[in-house]
Order: C-alpha cells, then structure tokens, then sequence
C-alpha cells in the first residue's frame, strides 16, 4: 500500500525487532512507502530473511542486521553504520519486546530482568545512540511501541505492564526534551494483537480474552503498522508526547 503524500519517501528509517510480527508489518508499511528501512533482529536469520525478500519482492528496500537492543556497544556501532551508509535516520521504531509472564511470586530475577533489559533498556541503547543524529539535522520522528498492559496492568504481566509503563513515561519527557530540535516521540499501545508474542495468551484464554475486545477480535500487525505509519507521516506533524491505543476498545472493557 503506497501514500506518495506521507513525506515518508526516500527517508531513512530504523525499526528494532522487524524480523516478525508487528516489526515486520511495521518495515512493509514503511518500506511500501518508499523509506529506506533497517531494521535490528535478536537472532532469527531465516525470519529477517523473509522480511527483507517480502519488501523486495512488492519493489522496496530494507536491510536486516543482527543487533541484539540490550547490547549498548553493538547497538552504537550499528547506528553509527547506518549513519556512515545512508547519512541519516529520520524515524526511529522502537519495537523489540519480549514477554516473560507469570505470576510476581513465579517471577524469578532472569525473567524480570530480561523484560526490563530489553523492553525499557533497549529503547534507551537505541534512541540515545539515534537521538545526537536526529539533533543535527534538528528533525526527526521516533514511535515507541508500548501496550494496553502498560495502563491497565494484566495478571502475570507486572514485569511486562512495568516496562511499558516505563515506555509511556519516556515517550512523554523526550517528547518535552526534544520539541526544540522539531522532533516528535510518540507512543502506539496494542492490544492483543495475533503474532508469536501472543500466542500463549491467546490460546489459554481463547474466547474470554476476544469477549473483553469491543470489536470481538484481535488485532493485525497491520492494524498497528497502519498508526506507527501515521505517526511517522506529515499527517502527525503537530503530534507529540501522545499515546495511540490501537486496542479493539479492549482497554474500555
Ligand atoms: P514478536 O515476538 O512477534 O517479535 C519480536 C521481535 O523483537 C522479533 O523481531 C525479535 O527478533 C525482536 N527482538 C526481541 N528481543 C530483541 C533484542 N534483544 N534485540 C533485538 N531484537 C529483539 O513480538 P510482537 O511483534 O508481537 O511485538 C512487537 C512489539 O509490540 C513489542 O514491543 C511488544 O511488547 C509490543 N506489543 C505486542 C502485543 C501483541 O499482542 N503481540 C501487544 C502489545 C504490545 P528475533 O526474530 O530475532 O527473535
């Protein structure tokens, strides 16, 4: 789907986690609208393989690279490739995120950690290396991916719901921090949206979880992509320091 009016086309975007999931629907919006796209992945070669032949194959351009967002060194070296190669990054999408779920009393010190770390620590590794280079050209746009659960918390979800928590809370004081330098952060919270992530939820809960959904349904990577989209577009110029729930009116239930 292409939106020749979006002032996306030829800019350079940076998406964490695109090999799968949201990400991945996330890099072909993007990339369909003619943005040059990189995107970060953890480990799944064969999956960011895939994305990156999906792009190509419907006439766009986008590159896997293997950075793992908790590595702070690896990220900084990564961006500044990027940099070194395209000049520049004019949207950044932090969407790398895992889940760990179980109750708080489960929850042992690697599973709290490893959500903190990746959820709440990668997006700072990612935007404070991002951030100087968007500064310099005093321009640029960052989406951070959050969650209902980051409002409305979740059973076996405290160190999840924490972190994005966390994410909403940032998005708001880098949005006062970076105004100046005519850069916009915003935030897209999903609800229940059908990807891997999900899909232990998904199949525990079964119709219980679809009920408490006012559209009786969960949602599509696309669905989101489709509002990182806007937020990345000309169309959210004036928008900043905003959560956008793309839920189904599943946290009004
Ligand atoms: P998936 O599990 O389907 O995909 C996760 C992606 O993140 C993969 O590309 C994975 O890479 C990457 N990733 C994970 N850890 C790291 C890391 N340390 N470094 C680099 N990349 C990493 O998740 P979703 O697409 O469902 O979720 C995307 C975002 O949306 C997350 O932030 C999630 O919290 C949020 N969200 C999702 C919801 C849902 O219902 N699915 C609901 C609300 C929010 P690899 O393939 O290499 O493992």
């Amino acid at each position: 789907m292409t939106s020749p009016d979006s002032g996306l086309a030829g800019k350079v975007a940076l998406v964490t986690g695109g090999s799968r999931g949201i990400g991945r629907a996330v890099v072909e919006r993007l990339a369909g609208d003619g943005m040059d796209v990189v995107f970060f992945y953890r480990g799944n070669g064969a999956a960011a393989q895939e994305t990156v032949a999906a792009v190509a194959a419907a006439g766009g351009k986008a590159e896997g690279l293997p950075v793992d967002v908790t590595d702070a060194a690896a990220v900084g070296a990564a961006v500044e490739k990027v940099i070194e190669s395209r000049g520049r990054i004019d949207l950044l999408v932090n969407n790398a995120g895992i889940v760990r779920d179980n109750l708080l009393a489960m929850l042992d010190d690697a599973d709290i950690r490893a959500v903190l770390d990746t959820n709440v620590g990668g997006v700072f590794n990612v935007t404070r290396a991002v951030v100087p280079h968007m500064i310099s050209k005093r321009s640029g746009r960052i989406v951070n991916l959050s969650s209902v659960a980051g409002e409305k918390g979740g059973r076996g979800q405290s160190n999840y719901a924490a972190s994005k928590g966390a994410i909403n809370a940032f998005t708001k004081a880098m949005a006062v921090e970076l105004a100046s330098r005519k850069i916009t952060v915003n935030c897209v919270a999903p609800g229940v949206i059908d990807t891997e992530m999900s899909q232990a939820v998904r199949e525990l809960a079964g119709d219980e979880v679809t009920k408490r959904i006012l559209l009786k349904r969960y949602g599509r990577a696309e669905d989101v992509a489709h509002a990182v989209w806007f937020l990345a577009s000309r169309y959210a110029d004036y928008i900043t320091g905003e959560v956008l729930h793309v839920d189904g009116g599943f946290k009004m239930e």
